[in-house]
């Protein structure tokens, strides 16, 4: 049996060939796998020997060879191919350990040329681990270390591999060279090349893009029982986010779980005090920040006691015993927080189907993607998709405009401003009444804006929780003055809008007419 070893990240190399000289595998090589080999002992043949053809072109021809590519594809039940091999003096090659140059972890690197990553595309192993796959019923093919121990076991055993081993390791190779392949083609469409300019600029929505994506889990089901899901993830997911998240206890995830997890946890992670978000159907049915979990808690769950039944609920904070506690009162499908103490642990060992995910939120920093967020957000539609940038836009006090005569209080801007946080995260059409750090009353996801503000307010009645000088957002302009009729009726002082209506003016006057505050943040928040 002869094995042929050429590996860039040399983990585990020396110990897999020590055992597979031990097994009576002949060992061949490439020029710097080969030279580690010897100097530790071992017994290897170089290609360049095997070929009578030395490696040329500062590595990158080594292994482009017949002698090496027939030895990997020949077929054993054909005896046409051996007579060949025979007539051209070719040995077979029954194992390849192969892993490719860096080219991953070299765009990765800040201030990486376009001829760093060029030198990094490897040519000669991609195509010697497609040979080998593609001859998986001769070949085993290992592309990751992490397969050395389980290959080993077996040839030590078995004296082989298993048809069922090599078929596994084909399909991982070519996995791997797909993904390798991918990140190749996504890292140069990314690029603009200008005439003059080596190194070309970066560019949001490539020409193609390729999407990668790892599987996590199968699904039991997807959004009805009666359709079939899966859960995958980026291949580099940005730090924060849910694909990261470790579950602890409970009853396997489900699709809707997932998704209306996603929501809460998008939502508890942009507040910067404790905070607490409580969702059904992907809309949050309560938020609030407070002192710490178990109040932020409290007042989340205040405003639609009701809905948050069965609630999907999320925290910024780890997770005591105290909120625990209180949260355990209610029915919850799915928990999720930075961490969670033992005595919070301890409260829901005995609810053995809660689902406790625990995240750690992103590492802090200035870019998106050190705040966890999403660059690009995608939707499918028939047989397409829409890309868009992600909507990770901050207000920041500086950018709201006082548009009325009555100046909001200090206390009514901070809810102004976390009424705005919130309906970031409801469907439109989003209404949201806030005072003291918690929402008072959502109306999310109608056709009209007007519904919606009478939703909100409907819900605060269930509640019992007066509406009385509250704060209001909404995530896009009131094109009439009838939706600002309805939630000062209901008893709101100050609102936050975007602004940018024709009849902008006609809003302005009615909310003067009525004596309410009324800002504008100059941007929409619209999610559908
Ligand atoms: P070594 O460190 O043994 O000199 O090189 C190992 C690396 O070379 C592996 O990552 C392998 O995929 C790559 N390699 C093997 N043959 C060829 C070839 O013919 N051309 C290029 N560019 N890379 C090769």
């Amino acid at each position: 049996m002869n094995a042929l070893l050429s590996v860039s990240d040399k983990t585990g190399i020396v110990e897999l060939a020590r055992e597979l000289h031990a097994l009576g595998i002949k060992l061949i090589s490439t020029g710097g796998t080969a030279k580690l080999l010897a100097e530790q002992g071992l017994p290897v043949t170089e290609v360049a020997e095997v070929t009578a053809f030395p490696e040329m072109l500062d590595g990158r021809v080594k292994t482009l060879h017949p002698k090496v590519h027939g030895g990997l594809l020949a077929r054993r039940d054909v005896p046409e191919h051996m007579a060949a091999l025979a007539a051209h003096g070719i040995d077979t090659i029954d194992l390849l350990v192969v892993n490719l140059y860096p080219f991953e972890a070299t765009v990765a690197k800040p201030g990486c040329t376009l001829e760093d990553a060029i030198e990094n595309i490897d040519i000669g192993g991609p195509a010697m681990v497609r040979s080998a796959a593609k001859n998986w019923k001769d070949v085993g093919v290992l592309t990751d270390a992490s397969q050395y121990a389980g290959v080993l076991a077996e040839l030590k055993s078995a004296g082989k591999l298993t048809d069922k081993t090599r078929f596994a390791l084909s399909v991982a190779a070519f996995n791997r060279i797909s993904q390798y392949d991918g990140a190749i083609s996504d890292y140069l469409s990314a690029l603009n090349f200008e005439e003059g300019n080596n190194t070309p600029s970066q560019q949001l929505f490539p020409a193609q893009s390729n999407g990668r994506f790892v599987k996590l889990q199968d699904l039991r089901y997807g959004e009805n029982p009666h359709q079939q899901a899966a859960f995958y993830r980026d291949l580099y997911p940005a730090p924060g986010s849910l694909v990261t998240a470790t579950q602890v206890q409970g009853k396997e995830l489900s699709y809707n779980n997932i998704a209306d997890a996603d929501a809460a946890w998008e939502c508890v992670k942009s507040f910067d005090a404790p905070a607490c978000v409580i969702v059904k159907h992907a809309n949050p049915c309560g938020v609030a920040v407070g002192a710490n979990p178990l109040e932020a808690y409290s007042k989340a769950f205040q405003t639609d006691p009701t809905s948050a039944f069965g609630g999907i609920i999320a925290f910024n904070r780890p997770l005591d015993g105290v909120a625990a506690q209180q949260v355990s009162k209610q029915f919850v499908e799915v928990l999720m927080a930075p961490d969670f103490s033992v005595e919070a642990l301890e409260v829901f060992k005995s609810k053995v189907n809660v689902r406790l995910l625990k995240i750690a939120l992103p590492t802090g920093g200035s870019t998106a993607w050190d705040k966890g967020q999403n660059l690009v957000d995608v939707k499918r539609i028939g047989s397409g998709l829409l890309m868009q940038t992600a909507d990770n836009h901050e207000l920041q006090l500086a950018d709201l405009k006082v548009v009325t005569t009555k100046q909001p209080t200090a206390e009514e801007l901070q809810d102004l401003l976390f009424a705005w946080k919130v309906a970031k995260y409801v469907k439109s059409n989003a209404i949201v009444f806030c005072k003291g750090g918690m929402t008072m009353g959502v109306g999310a996801g109608q056709m009209s804006r007007l519904d919606s503000a009478r939703i909100a307010s409907i819900k605060a009645g269930h509640a019992s929780l007066s509406l009385q000088g509250t704060a209001v957002a909404s995530d896009a302009f009131f094109p009439f003055r009838d939706g600002l009729d309805v939630v000062v009726d209901a008893g709101a002082t100050c609102v936050i809008q975007p602004g940018g209506s024709m009849r902008d003016q006609e809003v302005i006057d009615a909310a003067n007419e009525r004596g309410v505050a009324m800002v504008f943040s100059g941007v929409r928040h619209f999610r559908h």
